[in-house]
This record gives structure tokens, sequence and C-alpha cells, in this order.
């Protein structure tokens, strides 16, 4: 595992609430962003990808019209994204934040080869606003960007457990962690990981996913650090 060079990490919003399920929880920010830095630290580019689930979901607002309500949830990633890179600061790294809607007194828009010359420079990228577009999702914002900037694979942080199970580990006590999965299977067997826009570009453009544990946030790390991390890697093929 320790040969990847350039990452994209996904940090849902969830992530960035712990247990409050809204907003922010401090110390959790604090602690993944302590593991960002020693990852960053090995010497690996890493661009992150935030969510915006603590905030808001396009979906759950049934009220108003469906891109309106997903505008909402694009912005309340860019708030995500203020929030890490602030904590990134605070720890001396260097970042820069882009948004996909332009809002240049609060962010860099997004700019491909831009991007890639802060990661080459070392500095922590961090992609908010998604994709710039209504009815997509974070997850395929970290697959579209993972494709583009060239990285090696996507560490997806999740919450509630550790990799992909047969069945949902947390109401299952038999639910058997899988160490690999082809995207065909993930599909074949509607495991819930991605949505599917977010699986089939993975899939179609053969960009490797490995899907961790982010309620400890040191599991991050272990990726770089040990030989057989906890997890499931996800691949075109094997
Ligand atoms: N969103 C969008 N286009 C994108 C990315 C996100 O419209 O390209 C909106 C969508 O409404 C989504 C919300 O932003 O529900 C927050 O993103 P997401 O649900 O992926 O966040 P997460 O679940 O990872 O916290």
């Amino acid at each position: 595992m320790q040969d990847y060079k350039r990452v994209i990490l996904k940090l849902s919003g969830e992530a960035l609430a712990g247990d409050k399920g809204f907003g922010f929880d401090d110390d959790i920010i604090i602690n993944i962003c302590e593991n960002i830095k020693a990852v960053s630290k090995l010497g690996v580019q890493i661009a992150i990808v935030v969510g915006g689930g603590n905030f808001w979901r396009g979906r759950s607002g049934k009220e108003i019209d469906r891109a309106s309500s997903d505008t909402i949830g694009m912005l309340g990633t860019v708030m995500n994204g203020l929030r890490v890179q602030g904590t990134l600061e605070e720890m001396g790294l260097e970042t820069r934040l882009m948004t996909a809607i332009d809002m240049k007194e609060v962010a860099e828009p997004y700019i491909r080869r831009r991007a890639v010359r802060h990661l080459e420079k070392g500095r922590i990228v961090i992609f908010s606003a998604g994709t710039g577009l209504p009815y997509f999702s974070t997850d395929t914002t970290a697959s579209l960007r993972a494709l583009e900037i060239n990285a090696d694979v996507i560490l997806l942080g999740k919450t509630g457990t550790d990799g992909i199970y047969d069945k949902d580990p947390n109401v299952y006590h038999d639910a058997v962690r899988f160490d690999k999965l082809t995207y065909k299977e993930i599909l074949h067997k509607e495991l819930k990981i991605m949505d599917t826009t977010a699986t089939s570009l993975c899939m179609d453009n053969d960009m490797p996913l490995f899907v961790f544990g982010i309620d400890d946030p040191s599991n991050l790390v272990r990726i770089f650090e040990e030989e057989d991390p906890i997890g499931t890697i996800v691949k075109e093929s094997f």
C-alpha cells in the first residue's frame, strides 16, 4: 500500500461532524488533520474532497427545486473546506482551497493544472463545491478529480464501518469484510459504497479505491505504514 504517491482523500461531512451528526466536531477534525499531516510528512501528495452532508444534502430539501437544493449542498462543502484548511494551516501545513463554483474572494477557482502544480509543491489541495453541478455527489467529485489529477488511489474514509462488508456490520454480527472487490461485484451485489455514477466512473477508467474507517483517523496513516491495513481495496480487476 505504501507506494501511493498522489492520493485523493474523500472526507464526508459526516466524518467532520463526529457524534454530533451536524456541523463540526473540533476534536475529530483536529484528529483527522493530524493524520493528514503525518501522511503529508511521508512525502505523499494529498488532495482532499470534502462532502457536505453535515450541513445539507440536496435530496433532503423537498420544499425547493432540486438544483437549488443541491447548490445549498455544494456551498456546505465550501464551509467544510474552509474549516479543514484552517485546521491544517494551524498545524503549519501549506494548503490551497479550490472551489468548483467561482468565489474568488474565498478560494481559488478549480483549475486542473494549477491543482497539480500545488500538489507537486507539497501543498495540500482541498477541492470544494463538488463538481459545481447539481445532481452529482462529492463521491463522484472524488472520482472525477482523482482521474483529472492522475491520483494513484481514492481513499474513502467511512464512518460506522472499516471497509466493505457483505451486509451491514452494525446490524448483522456475522457480516464479513471483503479484503478486495471489483467494481463489477459492487454493482452486482448492490453494495452501497458510493453512488453508481461515482462507481462507474472509477470502473470505466480503472481508478482504484481503498475504503477504510475514519472513525479512528489513525487508520489513514496505517494505509501508508502497514503492509496489510484494515479496509477494502476495490479495482476494475485483480
Ligand atoms: N452536490 C452537488 N453536486 C456535486 C457535489 C455535491 O449538487 O457535484 C450537493 C448535493 O446536494 C449533495 C451535497 O452537495 O447532497 C453534499 O454532498 P454529499 O452528499 O456528497 O456529501 P457527503 O455525503 O459526502 O457529506
